[in-house]
C-alpha cells in the first residue's frame, strides 16, 4: 500500500501513471486528511465533492499525457475561481462567488488537475503571519504556537502538513517565500510577467506574482512549467521563451557566481541565521559554484519604499469594493453613508491601514514627496541589482530575518511585522525571481530557509542552483502530529 499523502508530486504522477493509485483514491487521501486537520483552519471553502466526483471522471477517462494527471490540488483563496467562493480572505468578498477562473487556476486544470478548495490567507495578501485573515489564523504544523507565515499561511500549512501535494501562493513582497521559510517547504516567486495576475484579487498590481509552493525543488519546477504561461489577457504578461523547468532540472551548477550581498549581514540578526547562510554559501561551493561578495547598497530603502509603493496600489485597487457591485454590502441613510458603513465594516484593521497610508501618500501635496520618491529608490534598487548581474549568476541570501514568531507576538506593532519582509521585498521592487528552500532549523527546531535570487526570466538557473543545495542540504521537518484529530 502506498502512503499517499506522504509523496511528492512528482511520485503521486508516476504512481497514477503507472495505474498504482487511482486519481480517487488519491483525492479521497487528501481530503480525509483536511478532515482531521480543522485545528490548522487552512481551508475558507472547501470543494470536496465536486473533486471526487472530478477524480472518478478522470479515473474513468485518464489522459496519462498531461502534466498534472487527476492529481489535486489546493490553492490560495486569493485566484478567482469559478463557481467557487473566493474571499481573498476578507469579510468584503466572504459572499463572492466569481464567474470566472483566474488563468494560473485554468492551466492547472487543462494539464488534468483537480480543485480541492481554497486556502486562508492575509486578508488582501497583507501581511506576514496569517493573522490579518478574517477567517481566523492559520496554526503552523510546526508547533501550535507559531504562525505559518503570511500571507500564504494556509498554502503553506497545507502543503507542510501534507493536506495538499502542492499549491500555489501569491507573492508581493514575499508571501511565498517568506511563509515557505517558516514552514519548512520549498516556494517560488517567478519574474513579474511570468505568471498571469488574470483572475487574481489584485493587491499591489506591479508587484503581485504567483508562484508555487511544494515539498520540494522538483515539484516546484513542474509547476512552475504548468502555470506560466504568457496572457493576452494580463497586459503585464510577457511573452518570453519559458524552459521546460522541470525537465532541464540539473544539479550540475559549477562554475556558477554566487553573490553574497553584505547589506543582508542587518544588525540584531540572530546568530543562527548567520551560520544557516555560511552554510549555504560552503554548500554551494562545494557544488563547484563560486561566491564573489557583492554590494546592493540601497538594500536599507528597500521596505520603507516597499510600504509606500505597496499600500498606494492597494488603495487604488480596492477603491472598487464599494457595496454597490458585488460583494458585502451594509445598508445606509444615502450613497456615502452606504459606503463608509460597508467599507469600515467589510475591511479589516491592517486593509484600512493600508488603504489610509496608501491615500495619504498619494493625495496632492504628498505625491512628490512620498510615492514618487519610492519609485525613484525602486528604480536605485533595480539598477542595484544590475550592477550586481554583471559579475555573478545568481545572489544567495537568508529568506527571513529569523525563524517563524509566535501567534499575537507582532499583532500589535505592525513597523515590526513588516521588518520581517526586509530579505523578500527588494526582489519585489526590481521585478526579479526568488526562491526560498528549506536549509537548516533554529535551536528550538522550527525550520530556517535561504533565498536564492536569479536574474529576470532566469528561473531555470535559480530552480538548478535550489536544486543541487537540496541535495546537500538534506532537509527533514520536524512536523509534530498536535493538530491530528
Ligand atoms: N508581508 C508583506 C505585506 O504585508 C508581503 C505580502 C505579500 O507578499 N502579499 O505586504
Amino acid at each position: 500500500m502506498i502512503d499517499i499523502i506522504s509523496q511528492s508530486l512528482t511520485q503521486l504522477i508516476n504512481n497514477i501513471k503507472d495505474k498504482k493509485v487511482s486519481s480517487e483514491e488519491v483525492t479521497k487521501s487528501f481530503i480525509q486528511r483536511a478532515e482531521k486537520s480543522k485545528k490548522l483552519n487552512c481551508y475558507i471553502a472547501e470543494d470536496f465533492e465536486n473533486a471526487i466526483n472530478k477524480a472518478k471522471k478522470f479515473d474513468n477517462k485518464p489522459n496519462y499525457d498531461s502534466k498534472l494527471p487527476g492529481i489535486p490540488i489546493a490553492v490560495k483563496d486569493l485566484f478567482c475561481t469559478k463557481n467557487v467562493k473566493t474571499t481573498a480572505g476578507s469579510k468584503i468578498l466572504s459572499n463572492f462567488v466569481p464567474t470566472y477562473e483566474s488563468t494560473v487556476t485554468q492551466n492547472m486544470w487543462n494539464e488534468g488537475a483537480i480543485l480541492l478548495g481554497k486556502l486562508n490567507c492575509d486578508e488582501f495578501a497583507m501581511g506576514s503571519s496569517n493573522e490579518t485573515s478574517f477567517f481566523g489564523n492559520v496554526q503552523s504544523p510546526i508547533d501550535k504556537n507559531l504562525v505559518p507565515g503570511g500571507s500564504s499561511g494556509g498554502s503553506a500549512s497545507a502543503v507542510a502538513g501534507q493536506l495538499t501535494p502542492i499549491t500555489i501562493g501569491t507573492d508581493t513582497g514575499g508571501s511565498i517565500r517568506q511563509p515557505a521559510s517558516f514552514t519548512g517547504i520549498v516556494g517560488l516567486k517567478p519574474t513579474y510577467g511570468s505568471c498571469s495576475r488574470y483572475g487574481i484579487v489584485a493587491f499591489a498590481s506591479s508587484l503581485d506574482q504567483a508562484g508555487p509552493m511544494a515539498q520540494n525543488v522538483k515539484d516546484c519546477a513542474l509547476l512552475q512549467e504548468v502555470i506560466s504561461t504568457y496572457d493576452p489577457k494580463d497586459s503585464t504578461s510577457i511573452d518570453f521563451k519559458r524552459s521546460h523547468y522541470s525537465k532541464k532540472l540539473t544539479n550540475n551548477i559549477k562554475g556558477k557566481k554566487i553573490g553574497i550581498p553584505k547589506e543582508y549581514r542587518v544588525d540584531g540578526m540572530p546568530k543562527e541565521i548567520e551560520d544557516l547562510w555560511q552554510k549555504g554559501i560552503n554548500h554551494v561551493k562545494e557544488c563547484g559554484a563560486e561566491t564573489i561578495d557583492i554590494s546592493l547598497p540601497h538594500t536599507s530603502y528597500a521596505l520603507p519604499a516597499y510600504y509606500i509603493v505597496a499600500p498606494a496600489e492597494a488603495s487604488s485597487n480596492l477603491a472598487r469594493y464599494d457595496g454597490v457591485k458585488y460583494g458585502f454590502r451594509v445598508k445606509g441613510e444615502n450613497l456615502i453613508d452606504m459606503y463608509e458603513k460597508t467599507r469600515s465594516e467589510g475591511f479589516g484593521a491592517e486593509v484600512q491601514r493600508r488603504i489610509m497610508i496608501g491615500t495619504y501618500v498619494l493625495s496632492s501635496g504628498y505625491y512628490d514627496a512620498y510615492y514618487l520618491k519610492a519609485q525613484k529608490v525602486r528604480k536605485l534598487i533595480k539598477n542595484d541589482f544590475d550592477e550586481a548581474y554583471k559579475k555573478v549568476d545568481a545572489i544567495l541570501t537568508p529568506s527571513t530575518p529569523s525563524s517563524a514568531f509566535k501567534i499575537g507576538e507582532k499583532t500589535n506593532d505592525p513597523v515590526s511585522m513588516y521588518l520581517n519582509d526586509i530579505f523578500t521585498v527588494p526582489v519585489n521592487l526590481a521585478g526579479l525571481p526568488g526562491i526560498s528552500i528549506p536549509a537548516g532549523h533554529d535551536s528550538r527546531g522550527y525550520p530556517l530557509g535561504l533565498q536564492i535570487i536569479g536574474k529576470a526570466f532566469d528561473e531555470q538557473n535559480i530552480l538548478n542552483i535550489a536544486f543541487a543545495m537540496e541535495e546537500k542540504i538534506n532537509f527533514k521537518n520536524k512536523i509534530t502530529d498536535w493538530w491530528i484529530k
